[in-house]
């Protein structure tokens, strides 16, 4: 049996799904899933921000953390794998470094894509360094209810709309920080996230007005 590491070194054609994951939920697994099937992908790898570049409005819950949650939501789905590139380079979590770290671990790929959602892929113009990004792969664009998509239009360059696949995917109106703020108040998360991880973060009591397991102090 192949081993995760041996698919994806044998995998042509690969996505990066990126995000804070602050706690992954069933609208990242679903533009995964989707993204996988339309593009013909061999494997998505998910790779949660160590160190999120944009300033976040809420404290951060600790990189460890997050990856644990996000290792409980892909287990059991092979095309799923999980990665530390973020976490484990210094300094803020630019996007073009981890495609270029991607293409010298993986030289024999045919295709290297990003996903987003339609929010994040609207922000892409204001990504360091963006135009070599998007010269060393390609995006995949999902809607996200609550989002345009076709603002795009207004704001990308030609090279720039030429790079982005758009696909269209059942809606799922969940977001981490609608489901952090239920944890707040005491209400359920439950079929937001797969199980595993909210009993994850009931054991270790994530997003209660009283936890302070972030490491804001790093971002
Ligand atoms: P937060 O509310 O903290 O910003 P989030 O739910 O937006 O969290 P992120 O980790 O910021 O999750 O998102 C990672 C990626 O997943 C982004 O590209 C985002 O657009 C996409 N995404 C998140 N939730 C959805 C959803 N429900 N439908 C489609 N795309 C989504
Ligand atoms: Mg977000």
């Amino acid at each position: 049996m192949l081993s995760t590491h041996d698919s994806m070194v044998s995998a042509k054609r690969l996505a990066i799904m990126g995000g804070t994951f602050d706690p992954i939920h069933f609208g990242h697994l679903l533009i995964a899933e989707q993204a996988r099937e339309a593009m013909e992908l061999d494997m998505v790898v998910f790779v949660p921000n160590g160190r999120p570049v944009f300033e976040k409005p809420h404290e951060v819950t600790s990189a460890e953390e997050r990856f644990r949650l996000c290792s409980l939501a892909i287990a059991g789905n092979s095309r799923f794998s999980l990665s530390r590139a973020e976490i484990d380079r210094p300094g803020p979590s630019f996007a073009v470094d981890t495609v270029q770290e991607f293409r010298k671990l993986y030289p024999n790929l045919d295709a290297l894509f990003f996903i987003t959602g339609a929010d994040a892929v609207l922000d892409i113009l204001g990504w360091h360094e963006y135009d070599r990004l998007i010269d060393q792969c390609e995006f995949i664009a999902a809607t996200r209810p609550g989002f345009k998509l076709d603002r795009l239009n207004e704001l990308g360059s030609e090279t720039l709309r030429g790079r982005i696949h758009f696909l269209t995917i059942p809606g799922l109106d969940i977001s981490s920080t609608d489901i952090r703020a239920r944890v707040t108040r005491g209400h359920s998360i439950r079929y937001l996230t797969p199980d595993p991880v909210v009993r994850r973060i009931d054991e270790v009591g994530l997003y209660r007005p009283d936890c302070s397991s972030s490491d804001n102090a790093a971002v």
